[in-house]
């Protein structure tokens, strides 16, 4: 991630963290407001839990409002380790560095925009998810 200057990386990990924050919020008002006394029971429990251990606590709940609240909070921890690996915003098809701005619009970005392209060209399939 050479292309990323030092200030691009810093305002990158503070959108990660505070759009961590944004799902840790509504990730417990949903499981608050479940119907069902074991997701409040966990919604209690990780309100003391740093956002970055939400993720794991919630490894036993699958109910589909807050999956894909859970999906995006770990596709976000995803991309904070591999901006400690110094992986993150490199293309994993073609090596080449994710361009700022498109990191930016989407934070957890693997590709390159021409390799998402051409990948959602080659696999998109009517009825099958893209991703
Ligand atoms: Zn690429």
């Amino acid at each position: 991630m050479k292309h990323l200057t030092a200030r691009q990386v810093e305002d990158l990990e503070q959108a990660m963290a505070a759009r961590m924050r944004v799902l840790a919020t509504q990730i417990r008002q949903e499981l608050a407001a479940s119907d069902q006394q074991h997701y409040r029971d966990i919604a209690g429990a990780v309100t003391d839990t740093a956002d970055e251990g939400l993720a794991r606590a919630l490894v036993d709940v699958d109910t589909e409002v807050i999956d894909r609240h859970v999906i995006e909070l770990r596709d976000i921890e995803g991309a904070r380790d591999r901006m400690k690996n110094g992986t993150y915003g490199i293309c994993i098809d073609c090596g080449d560095a994710v361009a700022y701005e498109r990191l930016a619009a989407y934070l957890t970005a693997k590709r390159c925009r021409d390799c998402q392209q051409r990948r959602e060209h080659n696999y998109a399939q009517p009825g099958r998810p893209t991703l």
